[in-house]
């Protein structure tokens, strides 16, 4: 079926019999729902949960065998960093502006690949259909705003000369930076790093999260059809060991890593070890244990709402996801039991279902690590809920716990640890969750102006949420990341970003 010539009848009348797996992992089907047309369904983003011209044709695309080809060979960690190297002279010498039409020309291709690219992101990395299409957007987001920004911020600056002689700032690119992206934003992560590099000049040895290398091979494709060079950006497919192997590699420029905090620390580890090596940069945006804080003049739905969609959507696989929630005591029986309702309407299931709001988790060490500690706080659970049992399906559960200390570790998953707090100890509150060492996002919901500025003035924390839900930071509006054990900044997505990617370089002369 061409796309554009796909009708609703089509649509229903080809509910996707198998999903053509590559290496035989993928879901079984898509039940396409009768409803799937009729009354309008908008998601917590606002996207039509029955606007056929996506949904349709990326339901009907999951159905169908994947097929790209990864335009390159995969290389071992040796050869990939060989030829980031050598394009370096070649894709460093092209302009700011030739260079930013590259990322501009990609976000169109994003886009016009938009729906394989979801089809891809539900199949591979088990996103729900609305997150598919959210992914897919930021990764746009992130082509154009970078473009912009390499053509705004990147140019030369003349500087003033005291005596007389003429000081030039310019922002060059370093050399072959290695981007280590998670599965969890395969696309739009995983380009966010890799355009950034590019545009500021460098090239790039991309190394997607073993579990999502299609949908990375799939991006790197379309980035060399934008016009950039098979020299200028290298995928280098792989687990722990392509990862270590390549960090280890002394003629690395400089690496941006999204993932874990004992990650990132290895990594830094390893970019110091060796005392012959040049001190490089490390960007690194790991995880958080995020607290949402709510006081008693906040306004019970929204916070009911802000809270589902912070801890559980997307199966709470975001680093900004909602961790812990800290009810003022006195509104915490009241809002337990309306957030124990929401979370009875949940539907949790295939991805690939435009229905659902919550998919599975990305695999098998992720499930049994999450229902492990599910178990083991069976006798403090508040709520949870049923889930299919074919699949790894980790139920959306609320956890009591005694104090925010409880919670010593980021659980990557539908899990939301629950505590209290005594009116006139916000302060102290916030200090306390500041006092995990992580500093990712920070919710606050209160009706109070001056508790929202207090807040403010003592949160440790990247991105501070007042009066809505904790994730789906816009690149350009809320630029994204972390302190503390969460990142090194700069943030992904702000003005800030490119000129960490640049060597700064000043030519002094004489006049
Ligand atoms: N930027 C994403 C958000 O705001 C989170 C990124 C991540 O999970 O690494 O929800």
């Amino acid at each position: 079926l061409a796309d554009e010539t796909l009708t609703d009848a089509d649509i229903l009348a080809d509910p996707v019999a198998k999903i053509a797996a590559v290496g035989g992992t993928r879901h079984p089907g898509i039940p396409l729902p009768e409803d799937l047309f009729g009354e309008s369904r908008k998601n917590s983003e606002g996207i039509d949960l029955n606007d056929r011209t996506i949904l349709g044709r990326v339901a009907t695309k999951v159905s169908t065998p994947l097929n790209w080809k990864p335009t390159q060979a995969t290389l071992g960690a040796k050869e990939a960093v060989d030829r980031a190297v050598g394009g370096f002279a070649g894709w460093s010498a092209r302009s700011i502006e030739e260079r930013a039409a590259c990322l501009d020309r990609l976000g169109n291709l994003l886009e016009e690949h938009r729906d394989t690219l979801m089809a891809i992101a539900v199949q591979e990395a088990k996103k729900t259909i609305p997150d598919a299409l959210g992914e897919v957007r930021e990764a746009v987001d992130f082509c154009r705003y970078y473009a912009a920004q390499a053509r705004t911020g990147l140019q030369p600056i003349e500087l003033p000369g005291p005596t007389g002689e003429r000081n030039l700032l310019r922002m060059e690119g370093r050399g072959a930076w290695l981007c280590i992206a998670p599965w969890n934003f395969p696309l739009a992560i995983f380009l966010g790093q890799v355009t950034a590099a590019l545009v500021t000049g460098n090239t790039v040895i991309a190394k997607p999260a073993p579990q999502t290398p299609e949908i990375a091979a799939y991006a790197v494709g379309l980035a060399h059809s934008a016009g950039i060079p098979e020299d200028a950006l290298v995928l280098a497919i792989g687990g722990p060991e392509m990862g270590q192997a390549l960090v280890e590699d002394t003629r690395i420029a400089g690496v941006a890593f999204t993932g874990s905090t004992a990650t990132a620390k290895r990594i830094a580890r390893t970019l110091l070890a060796d005392d012959e090596r040049p001190i490089v940069p490390l960007i690194a945006e790991t995880g958080g244990i995020n607290a949402m804080i709510v006081d008693s003049t906040a306004l019970p739905e929204q916070v009911v709402q802000d809270v589902v969609t912070s801890a559980f959507r997307s199966a709470g696989q975001r680093c900004s996801a909602l961790r812990v929630l800290l009810l003022q005591e006195e509104i915490a029986d009241r809002t337990l039991e309306m957030l124990s309702g929401a979370m009875d309407t949940l539907i949790v299931g295939d991805p690939a279902d435009p229905r659902t709001d919550v998919g599975p988790v990305i695999d098998q060490a992720a499930y049994d690590k999450l229902m492990g500690h599910r178990a083991a706080s069976q006798n403090r659970w508040i709520k949870t809920v049923d889930v299919p049992q074919d699949g790894l399906f980790v139920p959306p559960t609320a956890i009591e716990v005694d104090t925010i200390e409880d919670v010593r570790r980021e659980w990557f998953g539908p899990i939301l640890h629950v505590t209290s707090w005594k009116a006139g100890e916000l302060g102290e509150t916030v200090a306390r969750v500041n006092a995990s060492g992580f500093g990712l996002t920070m919710g606050l919901h209160s009706r109070i102006a001056r508790a929202a500025d207090a807040v403010e003035d003592v949160a440790k924390v990247g991105n501070l949420y007042v009066n809505r839900s904790m994730i789906g930071a816009i690149v350009g509006s809320q630029p994204f990341g972390g302190e503390g054990q969460s990142g090194t900044g700069p943030k992904a997505g702000g003005p800030h970003y490119l000129p960490r990617f640049c060597a700064e370089r000043v030519t002094s002369t004489d006049t």
